[in-house]
């Protein structure tokens, strides 16, 4: 079959690979439809590798070159066990996350953080290829009415709205959200069906401000032209806002965005940052105000389906792009010349 793997940084080849072996019993075997293209991807992509292992990984034992892609919908091919609710040919979306289930966090249901964990596409071989071996306890059958299209998002939005359950959003809540690229546009999604009454944006390129506001957001800021603490304060009956969740990862926002979240109130990072940031004690202290990282999901895709299932959150803003997977490498070699363009872009081993 033709998978598109990761060689190296810039690296990226169009390979004709082995189909998967059968399943074993906490397998599946997915034949997939469509596979979105994640930050993560890029990042791997342009200075790899990061998440992706160069020796064997401690619990897959799978090790480069292998293929990218952990957002995706397809059909299941094969089963390693019998799973309540799902027969070889349902379509589905799928949870990508190895556990080792034995561990205090395993134990816990935090297998997001279990220290053995690694994704499909990272930590194994991934969905930019014909065929996928998924963890079956990560399935989650599509009903009709959710798409290929939208099942493959569900996973993106699987993070903004883990991002906004570590935010304590209620209903009635104002967010500030920092940065409207993809993580940023999953998390105002999710914010929404939370129930937040203001839902404010900083964000810089005014194209993403333009479709933020037709996504019906409260007000989209230029951070390099308005004091966005200063604006939203004003706009929330000088208290501010009850969460800032920043989806940008930069680490000198994180300092502003203590400074911006009222009294009280909590700042989730939810943007994949590495660097130092520095954080005045006293705004934390003084204001009894958290700062919370969150890393992924658990158990939120199957929330995600049954949320597009029921008509609540329409993710087709998400979505500015699809091409072939045979076309893979310049999809990768345009995204990497240019982010801003897209949002997220699905890649099909099908054909259009
Ligand atoms: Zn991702
Ligand atoms: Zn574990």
């Amino acid at each position: 079959m033709k998978a598109l793997r990761w060689h190296g940084a810039r690296d990226l080849r169009l390979d004709e690979v082995p189909d998967p072996p059968e399943p074993r019993p906490h397998e599946a075997v997915v034949e997939v439809s469509w596979c979105g293209v994640c930050g993560t991807d890029l990042h791997e992509y342009l200075e790899g590798p990061h998440m992706i292992r160069t020796g064997p990984h401690p619990l897959t034992g799978a090790a480069p070159p292998l293929a990218l892609g952990h957002e995706f919908s397809g059909s299941v091919l094969a089963l390693g066990s019998e799973v309540p609710g799902i027969a070889v040919g349902d379509r589905v979306a799928a949870d990508p996350v190895w556990r080792c289930g034995v561990c205090y966090w395993c134990a816990r249901g935090e297998y997001h953080i279990c220290p053995r964990s690694g994704s499909v596409g990272l930590a194994s071989p991934g969905a930019f290829a014909e065929r996928v071996t998924v963890p079956l306890a990560g399935l989650t059958r599509l009903p009709d009415n959710v798409s290929d299209e939208m099942g493959a998002l569900a996973e993106p939005l699987a993070v903004g709205l883990h991002a906004v359950t570590r935010a304590g959003v209620r209903p009635g809540d104002n967010v500030l959200v920092v940065g409207g690229g993809p993580i940023g546009v999953a998390v105002v999604l999710a914010a929404r069906v939370a129930g937040a009454a203001g839902l404010y944006v900083s964000e810089p390129l005014a194209g993403r401000r333009e479709m933020l506001g037709a996504l019906g957001v409260t007000e989209a800021f230029d951070p390099r032209t308005a004091d966005v603490r200063r604006e939203v304060f004003l706009r929330t009956g000088r208290i501010g806002p009850d969460a800032v969740i920043d989806a940008t990862g930069v680490a000198a926002l994180a300092g502003q965005a203590v400074a911006t979240v009222r009294r009280g109130g909590r700042v989730v990072l939810a943007g994949v940052g590495h660097g130092k940031a520095e954080i005045d004690m006293g705004q934390l202290v003084f204001y009894e105000r958290s700062v919370l990282g969150t890393l992924g999901y658990r158990f939120d895709i199957p929330r995600v389906i049954g949320l597009m299932s029921a008509g609540r959150l329409d993710a087709s803003a998400l979505l500015t792009g699809r091409f072939p997977l045979d076309g893979g490498v310049g999809v990768f070699e345009g995204l990497a010349a240019d982010r801003a363009r897209h949002l997220k872009v699905l890649l099909t081993p099908k054909g259009l």
